[in-house]
């Protein structure tokens, strides 16, 4: 059983103290925002994450999970300190370490004993070195600094957590990577020890592959369009190559989310720091910025002006199974909808309450059914599963013209051309 601190409890932070908490440890969740911290105390959620409101519960009754405000009490009451706050894109798209710089500080001030400072935010590589260096200009202060970049997704944050693929642990102390390694072997994951500017960039790198994946199958989706080729057969042809994998091969509007789009603009600032030009990752993002304007502009070519027109967004979410919409692509197609003229109605079966405090001026639907009254098109931005069972014969009266442009490809272009419908998907 170890004592731990998690500063930061956001999507990363507060997964991983419940999980922390489940595995049998003593953790305390720090966040500066207090009524976050509040609600976490009456039990709430800040935000949607299937499972974890019951192992917040559970962890929370039992007595091994507790929540403060107060950064001292937490790393006072912990040997092993997680640092996960958020480090969000600068305009000039560099990471702003900000945040993390800011609760290093905190925790240089409170030391007192030895502690394990591990950073699980996603930081540019040589940020642990940094930490390093301004813990350790204090003689006071014993410690260790530890990289151990996290790999979750939201939507299946929790399973993530619990089954990684592997832990990574970028450090070159002797006693911090035992304690690491001792933490995580109840996950029973490949456990791979580096150092610190290695666990930096592994997270980087991933990530960054990932979005390259995704671009990829975006731009041989364009080349299915021209030559009569379908997709989706060809991820699955591809997808069968072990050396290739299925995943990330879905056609379609693209990346979006709090992570790979400023992971990616990070990395390339990354590159170009120690001279290298990073024409592959510069690529990735362009191919993925003309997705989202693609959904823009067949839905203009589909009605032949946007102008007047009303149009439904089925999905905010950047993803299913959250209610996450930092850099979804649904807002950028939303304002450039709006700034065309279109009226907006949407639907999401999660993030309706995160989407009034962004979106202006759009009507917001119960159900698709709701939605699709009176809409001259229906976009498909989120794959959710409800979206996949819609009852596509009650859909279409209620259209006032029966388009469907489909960002995800979640139906079958032959079905929805027999009921009826004008149906654009991706690729194919
Ligand atoms: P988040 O915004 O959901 O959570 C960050 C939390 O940190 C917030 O609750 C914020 O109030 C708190 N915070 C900020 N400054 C603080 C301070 N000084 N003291 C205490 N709390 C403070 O962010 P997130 O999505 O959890 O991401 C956190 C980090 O993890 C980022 O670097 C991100 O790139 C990385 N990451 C995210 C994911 C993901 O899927 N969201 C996955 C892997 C890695």
């Amino acid at each position: 059983m170890n004592n731990i601190c998690i500063i930061g409890s956001g999507h990363v932070g507060l997964v991983t103290g419940a999980c922390l908490a489940e595995l049998g440890n003593k953790v305390i969740c720090v966040d500066n925002d207090a009524r976050k911290i509040e609600c976490l105390k009456e039990g709430e959620l800040p935000f949607y994450e299937p499972g974890l409101e019951e192992l917040v519960h559970r962890n929370a009754n039992n007595g091994r999970l507790s929540f403060t405000g107060s950064i001292e009490e937490g790393i006072k009451a912990s040997e092993i300190i997680f640092i996960s706050v958020g480090t969000p894109q600068n305009p000039d798209d560099t990471a702003d370490t900000t945040m993390v710089e800011t609760v290093i500080r905190k925790i240089s001030q409170t030391i007192d004993s030895y502690k394990i400072v591990v950073e699980k935010s996603t930081v540019p590589v040589k940020t642990g070195k940094w930490i390093s260096k301004k813990l350790n200009s204090n003689p006071a202060v014993d410690c260790d600094v530890v990289s151990n970049p996290e790999f979750l997704r939201e939507g299946s944050a929790l399973n993530d957590f619990m089954n990684p693929d592997r832990i990574v642990i970028g450090t070159t102390s002797e006693r911090a990577t035992k304690i690491m390694t001792e933490l995580y072997k109840p996950l029973k994951a490949p456990v791979i020890i580096t150092n610190i500017e290695t666990a930096e960039l592994i997270k980087h790198a991933s990530n960054c592959f990932l979005a390259l994946k995704i671009s990829y199958i975006n731009a041989v989706a364009t080349i299915c369009e021209k030559t009569g080729g379908d997709v989706i057969k060809v991820a699955e042809g591809m997808g069968h190559d072990s050396r290739i994998g299925n995943e990330f091969l879905n056609a379609g509007v693209g990346y979006g989310g709090s992570c790979f789009p400023k992971d990616l603009a990070a990395f390339i600032k990354i590159a170009e720091e120690v001279g290298y030009d990073f024409q592959l990752l510069k690529a990735v993002r362009e191919i993925n910025d003309s997705q989202r304007q693609q959904m823009v502009n067949r839905a203009s070519n589909l009605l032949n002006t946007l102008a007047g027109k009303t149009i439904g967004i089925l999905g905010i979410s950047f993803k299913p199974h959250t209610d996450d919409i930092r850099e979804a692509p649904a807002i950028y197609i939303i304002e450039k909808l709006q700034e065309a003229g279109s009226m907006i109605k949407v639907y999401d079966p999660q993030a309706l309450r995160k989407a009034r405090e962004v979106l202006v001026n759009v009507e917001y639907c119960r159900d698709p059914y709701e939605l699709a009254e009176g809409c001259d098109a229906l976009l498909v931005i989120t794959e959710w599963e409800e979206f996949k069972n819609i009852d596509l014969k009650r859909i279409k009266p209620l259209l006032r013209q029966p388009i469907i442009i489909d960002g995800r490809n979640i139906y079958d272009p032959q079905k929805m051309r027999k009921l009826g419908f004008t149906y654009c998907g991706t690729g194919r």
